[in-house]
């Protein structure tokens, strides 16, 4: 590099970290295990080997997971001659089971960021074309999250968003939108993407956060750094099942991929779709921005997977046919 291009990268560095202090944007030091480094997921993912394969009644189970953490996903697969149909039961929840030609049924289990970590039943059941209908119960460890601490001061003009009414409120709307569980396969073999082009991510999935001092609450999704107006992209295909301004998520849009599996794209300055629209994956939905409780502009990213958040960065790198 030339000293006068150096000398211009390094004025540029200066001037987007003093933007960066002015606006007070809510980033707190990246965990451990996160990286400045923008994240690539590799599409399409190739297959894994199951982790373990249980026989019983001339049916298969296949587990792609030897245990599954607070807020991640686990994905399991039913097949054997004649099967029609599959779904589980996991801590009282059902899981419906989707089916892909010529090979059998998978579905997708997720952990609440809260589950209490230990072994638990996940009850399996399958129908057949001559109407057999058989029961295979696997034990599931739940193990605990890795999630760190943040201390997070909202300025005094949205302080009055650091309400736990106001966050009970919002996420009882979430819950209702992410319980119409659509059965359609919206989402395709290449999996799910970042939605922000060179992501770098700041605040982790799933953190203990205090707000203002007074109000403990979890960090629902990842925070990727941005400037406003930047374009943001559908993770996959799906339906748009809310779009609209919601006062913690600020412009929201959510998308439903079927399954039970939805993610969602907040804080947003413009929204470019709306309710009921189909989308493909990569679509731009709408811009970046600072609205809702926010500090500056961001992106907060979420995914929920049978009414449970779960860290969209392990979804995006999770095989799913
Ligand atoms: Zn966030």
């Amino acid at each position: 590099m030339k000293p006068v291009a150096g000398f211009i990268v390094i004025i540029c560095l200066v001037v987007s970290l003093s933007i960066a202090a002015a606006q007070g944007i809510d980033e707190t030091p990246l965990p451990s295990d996160a990286t400045q480094a923008p994240i690539v997921t590799p599409t399409p993912l190739p297959r894994p080997t199951p982790t373990s394969v249980i026989e019983q009644d001339g049916t298969t189970v296949e587990l792609f997971f030897n245990s599954i953490a607070q807020g991640q996903v686990g994905l399991v697969h039913v097949h054997g001659d004649g099967i029609a149909g599959a779904r589980a039961r996991l801590f009282n929840e059902m899981v419906d089971f989707f089916p892909i030609e010529d090979d059998g049924y998978y579905g997708l289990l997720s952990a609440n960021m809260e589950q209490n970590p230990r072994t638990y039943d996940l009850n399996i059941f399958a129908w057949f074309e001559d109407n057999r209908r058989i029961t295979i119960n696997v034990p599931v460890e739940i193990v605990r999250g890795d999630f760190i601490r943040q201390e997070i001061t909202m300025a005094p003009d949205r302080a009055y968003l650091v309400d736990a009414e106001i966050e009970r409120g919002e996420l009882a709307r979430l819950e209702s939108i992410f319980n119409q569980n659509t059965t359609d396969h919206l989402w395709d073999s290449l999996g799910f993407q970042m939605p922000i082009l060179n992501s770098q991510l700041t605040s982790p999935f799933g953190a203990f956060r205090n707000f203002n001092g007074f109000l403990q609450t979890r960090h629902t999704g990842w925070d990727i750094r941005t400037t406003l107006g930047i374009p943001v992209m559908a993770s996959a295909g799906g339906t748009v099942a809310f779009a609209g301004h919601l006062e913690i998520r600020g412009n929201l849009v959510v998308i439903d991929h079927g399954f039970g599996i939805f993610s969602t794209y907040s804080h947003l300055s413009q929204i470019h779709v709306t309710r009921g629209q189909s989308i493909v994956k990569g679509q731009i939905i709408g811009v970046t921005g600072d609205t809702g409780r926010s500090s500056g502009p961001h992106f907060h990213w979420e995914m929920a997977v049978n009414g449970n958040f779960v860290d969209s960065i392990q979804f995006t790198q999770t095989w799913l046919p």
